[in-house]
């Protein structure tokens, strides 16, 4: 069973992110705007997870959004595109800057369509985690200890998935064109926030 922490409303005080925290959230659904955000997952990659559940109508959380907001602490995610979106709906922060597996993958994996975090740490990691608890109620006053469990084994291999794919992407020479993809990443999550969400706005 994952270690983790859980934590009302916000992260303690004197919370150390460290240089690279990964992030990962989980909300009533998967629609923007109509969902809302419950929990957001955090770790250092030291094997233990803390986890932050956001109460109903909550739009402040003083050391998480500082966190998010800190141009000096790298944000790791695994399809940061959604994560993102919700961050910023929720707390009205723009986190950066940021790293994210599934877009890695996606680069580098290219003799595979299966970028979901089970395959690539399943693969790459030789991890197997459980997603019996990704459907599960997640706005409930109180989760189990199978959803904090759950929960927890989102964030707490990213930092060596994201090892294992970035020498993919130096490897393959693809290095610049993930950090790029990177960097425009929170820019596109401000589009689905802006109505542009299904729309490819690079198509012809
Ligand atoms: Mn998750």
């Amino acid at each position: 069973m994952p270690t983790f922490d859980l934590y009302q409303t916000d992260l303690p005080d004197g919370f150390d992110p460290g240089p690279s925290v990964a992030i990962d959230c989980e909300a009533m659904g998967l629609v923007q705007r109509r969902d809302r955000l419950c929990l957001v997952q955090l770790s250092t990659g030291d094997g233990h997870a803390h986890l932050v559940q956001v109460a109903p109508g909550q739009t402040t959380a003083a050391n998480l959004t500082r966190i998010l907001a800190d141009p000096g602490i790298e944000k790791l995610f695994h399809f940061g595109r959604f994560d993102i979106g919700l961050l910023y709906q929720t707390f009205g922060v723009l986190t950066a800057p940021v790293w994210c597996t599934k877009i890695a993958s996606k680069l580098v994996r290219t003799y595979t369509d299966r970028h979901g975090l089970k395959y690539l740490l399943s693969e790459l990691l030789g991890i197997d985690i459980s997603k019996q608890q990704q459907t599960s109620d997640w706005g409930a006053e109180t989760l189990t200890d199978a959803q904090c469990a759950y929960a927890a084994s989102d964030v707490l291999y990213l930092h060596r998935l994201r090892a294992a794919l970035d020498a993919m992407l130096v490897r393959e020479g693809r290095g610049d064109l993930a950090q790029a993809c990177f960097d425009f990443l929170p820019h596109r999550a401000r589009l689905d926030a802006a109505g542009w969400a299904d729309q490819d706005i690079f198509a012809h």
